[in-house]
């Protein structure tokens, strides 16, 4: 893979890739979640993260629908130019600690949701065609409507206890 064939965003159709690669990305990745969550008996995350996961499959759904009769350019998972490694709304599984409180839960869904908004803020800003800053924006705040409605989440939960990551009773602890 060279760096040359690296898509950067230059048209709607192009927007429009990034927007449903990052969104039905975070759709699964909070589904994962939500398993991961009831595998490990904590109900509470795991509705929050299917909450979430249905959340984020509307907004690629909505993205469907603009996209009908266009011709989205096909970009390769490592062609896509993300600000990081991954997509910014995906959450790493690995910052997922099972036995993670709902308030430190809510606070990493939070944490990329404010990357994705951040990332279509900046999008926007960039824009050399003004399609592209509409629709950009248009993302923008519903990820900033994401970021709201979490942040009234969060307040309904005590924050998070030190040493909630030690198990009394760990799981398949050899003794
Ligand atoms: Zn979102």
């Amino acid at each position: 893979m060279s760096a040359s064939s690296s898509h950067p965003i230059r048209t709607v159709e192009d927007l429009l890739a990034y927007a449903l690669a990052m969104e039905t990305e975070a759709a699964e990745r909070y589904e994962e979640l939500a398993d991961q969550m009831e595998v490990h008996h904590n109900q509470e995350v795991a509705q929050l993260f299917r909450k979430m996961a249905a959340i984020e499959g509307r907004h690629s759904d909505h993205m469907q629908e603009l996209a009908r009769g266009m011709e989205l350019p096909e970009i390769a998972p490592w062609d896509y130019q993300w600000p990081g490694a991954e997509s910014p709304e995906a959450i790493d599984p690995q910052d997922l600690h099972y036995r993670i409180p709902p308030a430190r839960a809510i606070a990493l869904a939070l944490r990329h949701e404010r990357r994705a908004a951040a990332f279509y803020r900046q999008l926007a800003q960039d824009a050399q065609r003004d399609d592209v800053r509409r629709t950009a924006e248009e993302f923008a705040v519903e990820e900033e409507e994401h970021v709201r409605w979490l942040e009234q989440w969060l307040t309904r939960y005590p924050p998070a206890e030190p040493g909630w990551e030690e198990d009394p009773d760990p799981p398949n602890q050899p003794d």
